[in-house]
């Protein structure tokens, strides 16, 4: 719970898993969670890194508990009818909006219109996140809780303008605009078009274009978003795709899971190696690239890799794919809002900006992150806007009820035994295919799953 952006009570809803009580783990989790399946789908589930379990063998499958919860209990969200007279505008409708917007129309009674520039609602997870992982039949039921309780989205609508936006009749602002400007590493060659960026790509491939990298690609960065543009690569048909990481396994940020998935679908990896230099040849990018060295840990804990002279070596790819990170496109009339980062500046506590109304939330304020972190700053920034519409906190932020869970344990064989693992697709059905890799838990998987967990969270009743 503490390590979940939400500090969602994990131990109840796991609790009354163990005893077949779907809907009432799904009403915990939804307290703060609105999009249980998204976050079932997708969660990078920090809670498992900080599982207790793991002193004894390994976490408790929390995710795949969730989604299990989200997919089994029937979608049921009621219409929701504005008792406010008070209006926002939520700009950008990825996690972070979509979560704000949710609270500020059920719990709030506010009229809230979301204005997205894409021709569709989602944000990242819908034109980032590969259908492999996350179908997109998940995402539009999630958006249809926004559409059945009142909120109204408008898609193919960039807002440029806050003021026009309090003008037109709007109370507060959102900006929840994420950070889609990508990266470049600002070398020699990287205008070639043979080099694109890896959020373009996976947009492309979101949105149903067809792309042809060609026979051999290269990716660069070893965060989830190079994983995520490898593995689309190799379900493109591009024969050998490659990982090229400055630094050597063990820094790499990408999630265990996904490596290994990745691992498993034939990815290539070349550790300690940067590009300094792209050429073209005929049809072909040369690659040239220096060897590193880690040195003395950087800004960011990791050990910094540090070029060894003499050590460029080449190699010739149809493509290169880059990912190496993101920036947020600055919105002209709020530049003076922005930091050096190119990060929305606010106050922590409310999540405001200089310019009085105006709220920001996700990957705007914090740089890119997690579905969670977004959400949870959502649902914080839902609290701050109606408390300055002159209302009261509507989402209970607050960590523990011990109410919700009898105080002693009840333990039976499941207790002993290992975590369950996903059912995955075998790796020979997922070529030149974007279905589901991961297939969930089974119900018998779940409950037993649940029956896992070590209640730690009891001692927080000892008196
Ligand atoms: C390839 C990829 C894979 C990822 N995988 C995971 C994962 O598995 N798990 C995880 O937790 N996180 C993952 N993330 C990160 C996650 O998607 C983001 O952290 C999260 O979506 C941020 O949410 P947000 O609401 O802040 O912004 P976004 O989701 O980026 O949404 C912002 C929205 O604002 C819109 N917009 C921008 N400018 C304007 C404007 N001027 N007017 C109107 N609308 C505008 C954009 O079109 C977009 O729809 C991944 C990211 C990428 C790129």
């Amino acid at each position: 719970m503490a390590a979940c952006p939400l500090q969602i009570d994990i131990p109840a809803y796991l609790y009354a898993v163990t005893k077949k009580n779907y809907d009432d783990a799904l009403e915990i989790i939804q307290e703060k969670l609105p999009f249980a399946s998204l976050c079932g789908h997708v969660c990078t589930h920090p809670c498992e890194s900080a599982c207790r379990r793991n002193e004894l063998d390994q976490p408790v499958a929390i995710k795949a508990i969730k989604r299990f919860v989200a997919e089994t209990v029937p979608f049921v969200e009621t219409p929701s009818k504005a008792v406010s007279d008070k209006k926002v505008a939520v700009v950008g409708s990825g996690p972070a909006g979509m979560t704000a917007a949710y609270f500020l129309r059920k719990k709030g009674g506010h009229q809230v219109t979301v204005f997205e520039a894409f021709s569709e609602a989602g944000g990242m997870p819908l034109t980032g996140i590969p259908r492999f992982r996350l179908p997109k039949t998940v995402l539009n039921l999630e958006l249809e809780r926004l559409r059945r309780i009142g909120v109204e989205i408008i898609t193919n609508q960039p807002v440029e303008s806050v003021s026009d936006l309090f003008k037109s009749g709007f109370n507060a602002v959102l900006i929840s605009i994420g950070a889609h400007e990508e990266i470049f590493l600002g070398i020699p060659g990287e205008e070639n078009p043979g080099i694109m960026g890896a959020i373009g790509l996976l947009r492309k491939v979101n949105s149903g274009e067809k792309v042809d990298l060609g026979d051999r690609v290269a990716i660069i960065g070893g965060g989830n978003v190079a994983f995520d543009a490898a593995r689309v690569s190799k379900r493109l048909g591009a024969k050998e795709v490659t990982i090229v990481y400055r630094r050597s396994e063990e820094e790499m940020p990408a999630d265990a899971e996904e490596v290994k998935q990745a691992a498993d679908e034939g990815i290539n990896y070349m550790y300690l190696a940067s590009p300094i230099r792209y050429e073209l040849n005929g049809k072909k990018i040369r690659v040239e690239c220096i060897r590193n060295k880690l040195k003395r840990p950087d800004a960011s804990g990791r050990p910094r890799p540090k070029p060894v002279k003499g050590s460029e070596f080449s190699f010739e790819v149809d493509r290169v794919i880059t990912a190496i990170g993101q920036n947020t496109r600055m919105l002209q009339e709020l530049h003076t809002d922005m930091d050096v980062n190119g990060r929305f500046k606010v106050e922590e506590n409310t999540l405001m900006m200089n310019t009085d109304g105006v709220f920001a939330a996700g990957d705007a304020v914090s740089g890119p992150k997690t579905v969670t972190t977004a959400i949870a700053m959502g649902a914080k920034a839902a609290n701050t806007i109606n408390t300055y519409l002159g209302g009261q906190m509507i989402v209970d932020l607050a960590t523990f009820n011990p109410e919700n869970l009898p105080q002693q344990l009840e333990q039976d064989d499941k207790f002993l035994a290992k975590r369950m693992p996903m059912p995955l697709r075998p790796v020979e059905n997922r070529k030149n295919n974007f279905e589901q890799v991961e297939l969930g838990l089974t119900e018998e998987m779940a409950v037993a799953e649940a029956k896992r967990c070590l209640r730690c969270s009891l001692r927080l009743g000892i008196e």
